[in-house]
């Protein structure tokens, strides 16, 4: 191999991306994160803020974003940055009675986990915030929810990892891997070639095209979310929400039956921002890259926003967005080294999870290379359940 450039090349400079370069490099590694645009273009600049642990799967995907979050705490201070970390609490309002009793049951599921939940009535949910429809039936509450700026978390990690001795090279795309004796050994790029022990994919929503260049037929899609921006306005939600239709959604989808629900799956979610903004969605398309928002989808968040909003109607909407998520069918991203692929290391496909999980991937992915093992066993989400069997 000619002279290494880094002892890790991470491709990516999203918010997973930079949080493994960060960790690699707090472990005493030289990092180098390819990056074919700017730092946080893709989906980590395109998406909301919540870190939800009552919107996991209770068992380990719970149990790995609890991980994270006891993470999140400690790293204003670790990075010195100010990420807009804000533990305001969680509700999951209910519009009807089938997602009362979906997100009742899921309550002791989650309860077991050793998640602090509670179910609420729609009297109760409305003294903590009185905004809220009286016509819904009631809420699942989560005090220890939270959200934090995306944004701020990536430019912060990529600050401090250069301070450690690493580098970040943007505006370079990653055309191919390179091998040496059957191991990957570097990244050819449209700047040239670059060298490492490892190349990690952290390309999200990209990762199957990253994965296809080391023989690894990764399923991962982007599905893409639509957004609505409000402008500032005084408190009028004060903490996060995602519908208990969220939760149909994301875990029940054979129980929707309305077919604009189906087509857009959408569920309500509502969060508002440190400067007043408040961000409404939103869709999960399967539109390939298709970035465009739409008259449909913005209708509907809009329609759906006001039943569990009603004040929504009078406030103006400054913008709309849509970023992709990194699906991936069976609902686990893929974190790990790949049989038969020595040298690469994959860590895409988050999903609608990737802000959430972000301090704990890129700790478990440098825990692997700097340590061999990672220090909790994510096993369930190895690559290697995807590498077909000769
Ligand atoms: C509407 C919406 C709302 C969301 N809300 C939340 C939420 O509230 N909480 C939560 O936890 N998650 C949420 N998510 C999910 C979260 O945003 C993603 O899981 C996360 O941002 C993925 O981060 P990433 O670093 O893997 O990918 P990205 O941020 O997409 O980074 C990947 C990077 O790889 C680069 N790249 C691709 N190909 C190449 C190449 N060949 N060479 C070099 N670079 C390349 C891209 O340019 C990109 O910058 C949401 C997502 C959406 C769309």
């Amino acid at each position: 191999m000619p002279k290494k450039d880094a002892d890790v090349i991470v491709i990516g400079g999203g918010i997973i991306g930079t949080s493994i370069a960060y960790q690699l490099s707090k472990r005493g590694k030289k990092a180098l994160i390819i990056e074919r645009e700017d730092l946080c273009t893709g989906t980590s600049g395109s998406c909301d803020a919540y870190i939800t642990p009552h919107t996991k799967k209770p068992g380990f995907h719970l149990g790995l974003c609890l991980e994270s979050m006891k993470l999140y705490k400690e790293l204003e201070e670790e990075l010195g940055d100010d990420l807009e970390y804000w533990q305001k609490g969680g509700f999951q309002p209910c519009e009807d009675e089938l997602s009362f009793q979906l997100v009742s049951e899921n309550a002791k599921d989650l309860m077991a986990g050793g998640l602090e939940v509670k179910m609420m009535n729609i009297d109760e949910f409305r003294s903590y915030e009185p905004n809220m429809s009286p016509n819904l039936v009631g809420a699942l509450h989560c005090p220890s929810a939270c959200q934090i700026n995306p944004f701020k978390v990536v430019m912060s990690y990529a600050r401090n990892l250069k301070k450690l001795g690493s580098q970040i090279m943007t505006n370079t795309e990653v055309t191919d891997l390179l091998w040496e004796d059957g191991k990957v050994v570097g990244v050819q790029t449209d700047k040239g070639e670059f060298y490492a022990d490892y190349v990690v994919n952290a390309t999200g929503c990209w990762g199957a095209q990253i994965a296809r260049m080391a023989g690894l037929e990764a399923p991962i899609e982007p599905r893409r979310g639509q957004i609505i921006v409000t402008e500032p306005t005084s408190t009028v939600i004060k903490t996060t929400m995602q519908s208990g239709m969220y939760l149909v959604i994301k875990f029940h989808p054979e129980k929707i039956t309305d077919e604009r629900t189906k087509r857009l799956g959408s569920g309500f979610c509502i969060e508002q921002t440190g400067d007043g903004t408040i961000l409404i969605g939103f869709t999960r398309e399967f539109m390939g890259y298709d970035k465009s928002t739409t008259l449909e989808g913005i209708e509907y968040i809009i329609s759906e926003g006001c039943k569990y909003l009603p004040g929504l109607r009078d406030m103006h909407v400054i913008r709309t967005f849509s970023g992709f998520r990194p699906f991936v069918a069976d609902g686990l991203p893929l974190i790990g080294p790949v049989d038969g692929i020595p040298g690469f290391i994959m860590a895409a496909g988050h999903e609608g999870d990737g802000v959430a999980l972000s301090p704990i991937t890129g700790k478990l992915v440098a825990e692997m290379i700097v340590e061999g093992q990672p220090s909790y066993n994510i096993d369930a989400f190895s690559p290697n359940r995807f590498v077909k069997q000769a």
